[in-house]
């Protein structure tokens, strides 16, 4: 039996086939402890992500509880390689909370990074590839950057060379 609904399955279109086969994955762990979870968040847009922010910001302000939510252009939501749950159902003998923890200790083993261990902020809702970049890591040097970058270096030095050439004629 799939462990996920087709409301979850639903949340999660538009992920990478990899965060929707690690999303099924966890939810089939979930089920072998008795627990049930469901998907409450996938891809986000950047506009999504910035409401978020702006409500926990909002929160935080009025003394609610903190929603941890990541910078707009910081979230691996914005890349779908993210996605959140929630314990309807937690696993055998083990509270709602406890759950989240065991699924956050076992998520490694399925390629996810559990934010219930986030060194900033927890967020054991929270799970995502653990193979993507930190979504706030400096873009990767490619060998097409590199490339270019020696290519604007040569233009560089011959529009130097023309100048300096320049100057010498036009001063003789
Ligand atoms: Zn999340």
């Amino acid at each position: 039996m799939a462990s996920l609904g087709t409301h979850s399955l639903a949340v999660l279109a538009g992920v990478a086939p990899a965060t929707l086969a690690a999303a099924r994955a966890l939810a089939d762990l979930a089920s072998a402890h008795g627990a049930d979870i469901t998907i409450t968040s996938g891809l986000r847009t950047r506009t999504h992500q910035a409401q978020l922010y702006a409500d926990s910001l909002a929160n935080a302000h009025a003394g609610l509880p903190f929603l941890p939510a990541a910078l707009p252009g910081r979230s691996l939501h914005e890349r779908g390689a993210a996605f959140d749950i929630a314990v309807l159902r937690p696993a055998t003998g083990l509270t709602a909370e406890e759950t989240y923890k065991l699924l956050a200790d076992l998520a490694p083993t399925l390629g996810l990074r559990p934010g219930y261990y986030f060194r900033t902020v927890s967020d054991p809702v929270h799970f995502e590839l653990a193979d993507a970049a930190p979504a706030d890591a400096p873009a990767p040097v490619t060998a097409t950057a590199t490339a270019r970058n020696a290519q604007n270096e040569r233009v560089t030095v011959m529009v130097v060379v023309a100048i300096v050439l320049v100057m010498i004629l036009s001063t003789r």
